[in-house]
């Protein structure tokens, strides 16, 4: 089995996000399973070539391609992935991938990709390989199913290659002016009123990757669901539902080797089920570098995220400010929008001897905190998959979610046998609130809250599974 991973984003290159978790270890996963996987990723400037021993492809260098009337030239890089026999191609245009961010809001952002999308195609030619599946992932490589079945169909390489997109997110869907088919090698034709491309009167990757793909993957059961409902679908609900029958959620894995308080060198001692003793050393640790002293023996709530509107924190807006006249304490991670970074920060000016904010990006801290926390709150409006409430389940740190997406396939709530944390429905603050007070009462009961959190810690959620899906669907499509 061949398959060629296209991604905008990777890890330990490039992240802003699950997409490049699951990048970096889905391709390994599968080579374990003897898939022979190729990646394919933008050179952007800020990728450490040096770091992580980039060389020239000449034979695949200084390819000329015209997008929209400008010609772009490309060079190939490659490198190989983190000890194993996946190779990954980087295509570098320093014109289009230069600047300091993965993604930009520039006219050119749609060439960027167009390019990326072409360079790939174009590579696979001059390396004469031919895969058994393209996986593509969210809109940045939307196109590719199109262009093999459009502009690429004359060539008999990809002849009995499919196409797979996975969704990552449904709320980024690579919508541009309608102008922006000139710079595809599409006839402008194609673009009438419900067309594949035209979306609202404008040119959109994702609806051109949901309608000509061979099968739709998303990264949870339920978010497969979700998507197909005009709540969740941001407009592409009626295409994907028209697509029903080929639409399959797999919850992303986790990277063992990284997320695992057994191994984990981030933390300051590592621990298991079995001596979950260890654990609170993390919570002295943490709390001391946060400033938080003397507190090791309140319950600790944290949180890890993007501060998006996707994420729901103005839950906490009404009563987190009361909530914290409690003997409890609160560590947050995130950076984005300014009214959840002011409201945290506000808290921590507010509540010092309690609240430690850390408004920034900073993977270790990321680590430290879960393996530190006793509750993680999460409360997300939509959540595809969601990787930090699995982090969190493996680490002890009960989370507290709302029942959406991937969160409601993994957590459970404590009011059922197997339950292994805190589920809420309703998009309402009293909702979270009441459930943050479950934790508490949960919190004085020291020998059912160790019960639950060695439920969570217990729970498989490798890549190994969720990468044996993944062939699953790869070879019912190859049989297509
Ligand atoms: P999303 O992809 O929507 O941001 P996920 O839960 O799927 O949400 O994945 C988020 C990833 O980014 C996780 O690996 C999480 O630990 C990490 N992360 C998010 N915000 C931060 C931050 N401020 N510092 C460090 N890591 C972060």
């Amino acid at each position: 089995m061949k398959i060629c991973f296209v991604t905008s984003e990777c890890v330990p290159y490039v992240k802003t996000g699950g997409l490049a978790d699951v990048s970096g270890s889905l391709p390994v996963a599968l080579s374990k399973l003897n898939v022979e996987v190729k990646i394919f990723l933008p050179l952007y400037e800020l990728i450490d070539r040096k770091k992580y021993n980039l060389a020239l492809e000449k034979e695949l260098s200084g390819v000329k391609v015209n997008i929209g009337g400008i010609d772009y030239e490309y060079n190939v890089y490659s490198c190989i992935h983190l000890h194993s026999n996946v190779k990954v191609y980087f295509i570098e245009c320093n014109e289009l991938y230069s600047g300091d961010s993965v993604y930009t809001t520039g006219e050119t952002e749609s060439t960027r990709f167009i390019l990326f999308q072409n360079a790939v195609l174009m590579t696979l030619q001059r390396l004469q390989w031919s895969p058994d599946i393209f996986h593509c992932n969210d809109w940045q490589s939307a196109l590719i199913p199109s262009m093999l079945k459009i502009t690429f169909k004359w060539d008999r390489l990809f002849e009995n290659s499919r196409s797979l997109i996975s969704i990552h997110n449904i709320g980024y869907q690579g919508v541009f002016p309608k102008d922006t088919i000139k710079k595809t090698s599409f006839p402008e034709s194609m673009l009438v009123l419900g067309g594949p491309f035209e979306f609202n009167g404008y040119f959109s990757f994702l609806k051109a990757g949901i309608v000509y793909a061979d099968i739709i993957t998303t990264v949870s059961k339920t978010y497969a669901r979700e998507i197909q409902t005009p709540e969740f679908g941001s407009g592409l609900d009626g295409v994907i539902k028209s697509r029903s029958d080929n639409v399959i959620g797999i919850l992303n894995g986790i990277d063992y080797d990284v997320w695992h308080p057994s191994v984990d060198n981030y933390i300051s001692s590592k621990y298991s089920s079995v001596n979950l003793e260890d654990k609170k050393k993390n919570k002295i640790n943490l709390l001391e570098k946060c400033n938080l002293l003397g507190r090791d023996d309140y319950p600790l709530f944290t949180i890890i995220s993007r501060l998006a509107w996707q994420k729901g924190f103005e839950l906490l807006f009404p009563f987190l400010d009361e909530f914290l006249e409690k003997e409890i304490s609160l560590v947050v991670l995130g950076t984005g929008e300014k009214q959840y970074e002011d409201f945290f920060i506000d808290l921590q000016k507010k509540h010092k001897e309690k609240v430690f904010c850390y408004i920034g990006y900073n993977n270790e801290l990321s680590h430290q905190i879960t393996a530190g926390g006793d509750f993680f709150i999460m409360p997300s409006r939509y959540e595809p998959c969601g990787l930090n409430q699995m982090y969190s389940l493996l680490y002890g740190n009960i989370p507290i979610v709302r029942k959406t997406g991937g969160l409601a396939d993994t957590v459970i709530d404590i009011s059922n046998e197997n339950g292994n944390g805190f589920v809420f429905n309703e998009f309402e603050p009293e909702s979270l609130l009441e459930k943050m007070n479950s934790a508490l009462e949960l919190y004085s009961d020291k020998e059912k809250l160790n019960e639950i959190r060695k439920r969570g810690m217990n729970l498989d959620f490798s890549w190994n599974k969720s990468a044996k899906e993944y062939l699953e669907v790869y070879n019912k499509l190859k049989s297509l």
